[in-house]
């Protein structure tokens, strides 16, 4: 097993901590080190935008990579967790499968996938990740492996769907995919002139399997929330399927920090709205659900500060005023969002206490890191949590985990991140 002590952190490249990380090769080894460390916190392939997967002793699943069966009949694969969802599509898409939740990035674990409960642009028709999880095990505290599904440590199963690797870890997992015929979708843009606007465009188009605006937070007096909602369905097909093995482009080095600033924010998100015109066209599942893994290394456009994530969702009966009262809130403060993404959601499956989304919708925003961006997390966080809301603990860097609506009490207290650490 590699031990190595080096500085780390998440995509949004904030916090940075310097961490010991171990790397087992065998159970036997992450059996060892678990029982050796008074914490330690599990860590996938590092793509939650904050600390949810730093801490002084992580754990890396980066070696646990093994296609154990994969069903081609039924669509049933199994896998250690440290596989990345990249590297299973090769090898379910050409057999006629896919995930039945992805969430907008292929280059995230399996394990990452099912401690957040990761959701895409089809939550009402699926819910999240784990309503397709059959089941996994998970090594716990006392080193012991047990085997977690809705019939077997039921409890333990919920509680780790959205459960941040406070659980233990996990170590593989049985999963169901969905049948497809082609790799091409349908789809459809419907550029809107206003929040009012998008919301309606999402009420009017629930029929469309997939659903997700880009919204311009910039935009002020009659366009303020104008966007551009990308419906999709799958194509069918009698065609060979094949995953494209494209290479992506790399942002070479960080950019320099005034490149983001409010005037350049802003005259981007206008090129963004005159680019999306209200069309219909066929796009290659690729390019459909992971738009932004043609860039690699995309969070260096922000520079070396890095960048914060906020994700917030609100009950429906709420959203669309919860949603002016804040991007209201952020339009006239000082910090400016680059990439801002809405998403509706559908009923939370009862059991899946710790996932996300809830019935209603959610904003995410990428903020560029500023000195004062946690305070001003901290008072959107007033403002969600006076709207019932809750946020995405997988994107946060600044806030308590109670914004999650996760109790980080009901965990063993051997898996802490410092995420989980912002408790008091
Ligand atoms: C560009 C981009 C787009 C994204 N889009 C979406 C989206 O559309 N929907 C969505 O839901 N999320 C989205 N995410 C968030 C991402 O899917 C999650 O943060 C995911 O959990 C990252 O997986 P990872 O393997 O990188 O895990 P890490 O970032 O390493 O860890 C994330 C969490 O999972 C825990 N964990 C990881 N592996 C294990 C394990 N084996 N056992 C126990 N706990 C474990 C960690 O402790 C940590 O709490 C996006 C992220 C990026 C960068």
């Amino acid at each position: 097993m590699q031990i190595s002590h080096q500085k780390i952190s998440g995509w949004g490249n904030y916090p940075q901590i310097q961490a010991n990380v171990a790397t087992p090769d065998t159970l036997e080894e992450l059996q060892q080190y678990i029982i050796s460390q008074p914490s330690i916190i599990t860590r996938g392939n590092g793509k939650s935008y904050g600390d949810a997967s730093l801490g002084s002793h992580v754990v890396s699943t980066s070696r646990f990579k093994k296609l154990i069966s994969f069903d081609s009949e039924n669509g049933i694969v199994e896998c250690e967790s440290g596989m990345l969802l990249a590297e299973l599509l090769p090898i379910i898409v050409p057999e006629g499968w896919f995930f039945q939740v992805t969430p907008g990035i292929k280059n995230i674990t399996i394990g990452g996938a099912i401690a957040s409960d990761v959701h895409g642009k089809n939550h009402p028709g699926k819910a999240c990740f784990s309503s397709h999880l059959l089941s996994f095990k998970l090594m716990q505290a006392d080193g012991q492996m047990i085997t977690c599904s809705r019939t077997e440590n039921t409890d333990v199963f919920w509680q780790s769907c959205g459960g941040m690797g406070w659980s233990g870890v996990i170590t593989s997992a049985r999963i169901q995919l969905m049948r497809i015929s082609s790799t091409r979708m349908n789809q459809r843009t419907i550029r809107c002139e206003n929040l009012e606007q998008l919301f309606k465009a999402f009420s009017e188009n629930e029929s469309s399997a997939y659903a997700a605006a880009w919204v311009d937070t910039t935009s002020k007096g009659k366009s303020f929330g104008r966007g551009a909602l990308h419906l999709a369905d799958h194509q069918t097909g009698t065609q060979a399927l094949n995953w494209p093995r494209k290479k992506a482009f790399t942002i070479p080095a960080f950019a320099p920090e005034w490149l983001l600033n409010s005037l350049t924010i802003r005259v981007f998100n206008e090129l963004i709205y005159r680019r999306n015109k209200s069309q219909d066209k066929i796009v290659e599942m690729d390019a459909f659900f992971y738009p932004l893994d043609v860039l690699n290394h995309w969070n260096r456009m922000y520079g070396r500060r890095g960048l914060v994530q906020y994700q917030f969702c609100l009950p429906e009966n709420q959203a669309f005023e919860g949603m002016q009262k804040i991007l209201n809130h952020i339009s006239r403060s000082s910090e400016t969002p680059f990439l801002s993404v809405l998403k509706r959601h559908g009923d939370r499956p009862p059991e899946a206490i710790n996932s996300f989304p809830i019935k209603g919708y959610s904003l995410a925003l990428d903020f560029p890191r500023t000195k004062g961006i946690c305070a001003f997390a901290k008072e959107l966080d007033e403002m969600v949590w006076s709207f019932n809301g809750k946020i995405y603990l997988t994107k946060d860097a600044c806030s308590k985990p109670k914004m999650g609506r996760v109790d980080p009490h009901g965990f063993s207290p051997k898996f802490s991140s410092a995420l989980r650490e912002r408790i008091s």
